[in-house]
């Protein structure tokens, strides 16, 4: 380990292994932790942008890693919580990038600020969460996001934009498009509600649990321990299985190819996204195309989820590439309908 002047650590040939969900053994050349946004600028300063353009990691859950990463990896470790004002209704809390998303959950909740009851048990970085709009539980983080905050590797300054400038989507957002590998995402600010809160418990699952428990008029800790309860027996925990949540984004189809999928396939579930388009679960998808709990080599799918990859050990990147792509061609073959990863693939 060194040190580049004075402010960041540098370490060479960096083991990520422990760093992306997936486990993947992948190496990086050179690996900076970034605990303070001045040390952004002072790599601005040194140039370091001009010749490269870093990879940004977060907390690894939601990246696969083909190979080893010969450009710069930065790690981002900004932390802190600051409530910045508070109303009657509303309170307008600013969180860094480093922070883990579940602890941020956890903290609103003891705090009874509500909003992000539903985003529970996600893995990750508050710095990622813009970046695909994190989605669960019939909440997406653009219900509840005022504006982020970001370092603009071209000019290296910092630079806000407001929630309707994010153009957030389904798993999308500016981040992916026009600013994809220009920024670094430094902050959030969140508007949270204060009680008497207005709770969302209308997503399926969510409803039959609370039902089951009895629960009738939910508060958020009601919310954030059913979410916490069903993700917990649903989805595997990284630290035992190595995975990256979904794999594959739900595809949205046209009306036409959705009716004419019915036909053949009564059963396939589908939800209105507009007059003309449909949602198809994508777990269902490669589920029906016979790939659940499927093992190939190192990886497969979820014994419980088949729209969720997995690593059972020793996996490379490679390895798992290709069998994202397996289950791409067949769904493809089987539907007509193309699966796109959700999860970002780095070269
Ligand atoms: C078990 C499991 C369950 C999951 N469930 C859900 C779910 O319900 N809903 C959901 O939406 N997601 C889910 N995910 C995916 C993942 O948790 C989220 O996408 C999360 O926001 C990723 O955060 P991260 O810090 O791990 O990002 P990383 O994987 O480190 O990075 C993801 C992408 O964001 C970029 N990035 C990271 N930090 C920054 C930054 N500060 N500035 C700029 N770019 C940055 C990276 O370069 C990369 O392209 C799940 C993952 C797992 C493993």
């Amino acid at each position: 380990m060194t040190q580049i002047n004075s402010t960041a650590e540098i370490t060479f040939d960096a083991d990520l292994t422990a760093l992306n969900t997936l486990g993947i053994a992948a190496k990086a050349q050179k690996l900076i932790e970034i605990t303070s946004v001045n040390q952004l600028k002072q790599l601005h300063k040194d140039g370091l942008f001009e010749k490269e353009q870093p990879f940004i990691l977060g907390g690894g859950s939601n990246i696969l890693l083909r190979r080893n990463i010969s450009r710069t990896v930065l790690k981002i470790s900004l932390v802190g919580i600051t409530v910045l004002s508070e109303d009657e209704r509303y309170a307008l809390v600013d969180v860094s990038a480093g922070v883990n998303w579940h602890s941020l959950v956890e903290w609103a909740v003891e705090n009874n600020f509500g909003g992000i009851e539903n985003l529970a048990l996600i893995p990750g970085t508050v710095g990622a969460a813009p970046i695909q709009n994190i989605g669960a539980y019939g909440v997406e983080l653009k219900d509840v996001i005022e504006s982020v905050t970001f370092f603009d590797l071209e000019s290296g300054m910092n630079q806000t934009l407001t929630n309707r400038e994010c153009i957030f989507g389904y798993r999308d957002s500016i981040f992916k498009n026009e600013l994809k590998g220009k920024v670094i995402v430094t902050g959030i600010c969140l508007k949270l509600t204060k009680p008497p809160h207005t709770v969302n418990s209308s997503y399926r699952s969510l409803s039959e649990f609370l039902q089951n428990k009895q629960i009738t008029d939910p508060g958020i800790d009601d919310i954030f321990d059913a979410v916490v309860a069903i993700r917990e027996s649903k989805l595997p925990n990284p630290n035992l299985i190595g995975n990256a949540g979904s794999f594959f984004k739900n595809p949205i189809v046209e009306r036409t190819l959705f009716v004419a999928l019915t036909d053949t396939f009564p059963d396939i579930p589908g939800y209105e996204v507009s007059k003309s388009q449909v949602k198809i679960p994508a777990g269902w998808l490669i589920e029906k195309a016979g790939w659940k709990g499927k093992k190939v080599g190192n990886v497969g799918t979820y014994k419980n989820q088949a729209l969720v990859l997995v690593n059972y050990g020793g996996a490379t990147g490679e390895e798992l590439w290709n069998h994202a792509l397996r289950i791409q061609k067949s769904v493809s073959e089987t539907f007509g309908v193309e699966l796109t990863p959700e999860v970002n693939i780095i070269e």
